[in-house]
């Protein structure tokens, strides 16, 4: 067994503190990784301060996570010492049910096994990447393509791949109008993604604070939310609009964006219920849908899709006693594009 240190919060309004945590002796196919660097997700968020129901405290968030193989178990085949991995949201799921056997195991029907705040099938409470290991199961495991640095890997393992499948399942592509709503962590990778699938990009963010960054990632086009002219503008011209907002927003405003069949999908995902007019869906055949996470498979394509492409997220590299001031951060919308942790200093 290994005891990892890790950096723990004990409730929704507490500060973090230095913690120890255990990590399982290796079964047949499992993967002890040495982490090196851990992204901070709103999602962690959220789940700290108690937003999406109750925690199991003391929990260490973190499921954007790239480090280095330290052991791997008697049967592993995928992975061996040295490997340069990664590791997303879920470390397991059922592996039977038709969603796993898709290659979609974060629909799994019996509830795909989070990184953190989940319940493991030895009846542990997992813990996540705010730590210096952690032991997965080989099939939950990603390969770290070369070309990608580990710092700038971690993001993509949650913000990546929540982007990607969207805009690959909704074919973002050549000929396509896609906007983004919110330049965050998701965002800033949406906007690169969507760029280099092909489509005319187009950025609603609330200023104009961050356009040229916006610009410079691939948009096409750079709108402030907070001026009403912008709905006016854009009414009827985007086939697919990806929500990445934390907060609640006034979907109906953001529907009418719609061409006739489009598509606008929430990957954000506010505690408080979202409400809608339908009559703003039935006017225009238009959809509302949502999407969670990736699967593995496509986690593995998607990293391979940002090392062909040379997309990576522009992060902010922090020490363990910064993450309090980072989530203030983040919550003030005051991140470029995505904090990371240096899980050395822990
Ligand atoms: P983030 O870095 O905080 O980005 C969210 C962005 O939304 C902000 O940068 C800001 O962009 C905009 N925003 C924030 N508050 C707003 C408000 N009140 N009104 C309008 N816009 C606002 O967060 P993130 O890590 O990208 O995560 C975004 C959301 O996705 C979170 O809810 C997270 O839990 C969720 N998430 C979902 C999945 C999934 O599988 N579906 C996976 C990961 C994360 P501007 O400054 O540009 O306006
Ligand atoms: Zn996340």
């Amino acid at each position: 067994m290994v005891i990892a240190k890790a950096r723990a919060v004990d409730g929704p309004d507490k500060p973090f503190r230095a913690a120890e945590i255990k990590r399982r002796d290796l079964d047949l196919h499992d993967v002890l990784i040495e982490i090196k660097y851990a992204g901070i997700c709103h999602s962690d968020i959220h789940t700290a301060h108690g937003e999406w129901g109750p925690v199991n405290y003391p929990l260490v968030p973190g499921h954007e996570i790239a480090g280095i193989v330290a052991d791997v178990g008697a049967k592993v085949t995928k992975y061996k010492i040295g490997d340069r991995v990664g590791v997303g949201c879920m470390v397991d799921s059922c592996g039977e049910c038709e969603n796993c056997l898709k290659g979609e195991e974060q629909y799994c029907l019996k509830g795909n096994i989070q990184t953190y705040a989940g319940i493991d099938k030895y009846g542990e409470p997992t813990q996540g990447g705010y730590s210096t290991h952690v032991v997965v199961q080989e099939n939950f495991v990603l390969k770290i393509p070369d070309n990608i640095e580990l710092d700038q890997a971690a993001p993509l393992l949650c913000a990546g791949i929540t982007t990607y499948s969207p805009l690959n399942h909704w074919k973002a592509a050549q000929g396509k109008r896609v906007a983004v709503v919110g330049m965050g962590g998701l965002g800033h990778m949406a906007v690169q993604i969507a760029h280099a699938m092909g489509a005319e990009v187009t950025v609603l963010s609330q200023t104009l604070k961050k356009k040229e960054d916006g610009l410079q990632l691939g948009a096409d086009h750079y709108y402030a939310t907070s001026n009403p002219e912008t709905f006016e503008k854009l009414n009827g011209t985007f086939d697919l609009i990806i929500n990445t907002v934390s907060a609640k927003i006034n979907l109906d405003a953001y529907l009418s964006l719609l061409t006739l069949d489009g598509t606008l999908v929430n990957v954000g995902a506010p505690a408080e219920p979202l409400s809608l007019n339908v009559f703003n869906l039935i006017g225009h055949r238009r959809s509302f849908a949502g999407s969670m996470i990736g699967g593995i498979r496509e986690t593995q394509e998607m990293l391979d899709f940002c090392a062909k492409h040379k997309i990576v997220p522009k992060i902010e590299v922090i020490s363990a006693e910064q993450i309090d001031e980072a989530y203030k951060r983040v919550l003030a919308s005051d991140v470029k594009y995505r904090f990371v942790i240096d899980v050395s200093t822990m």
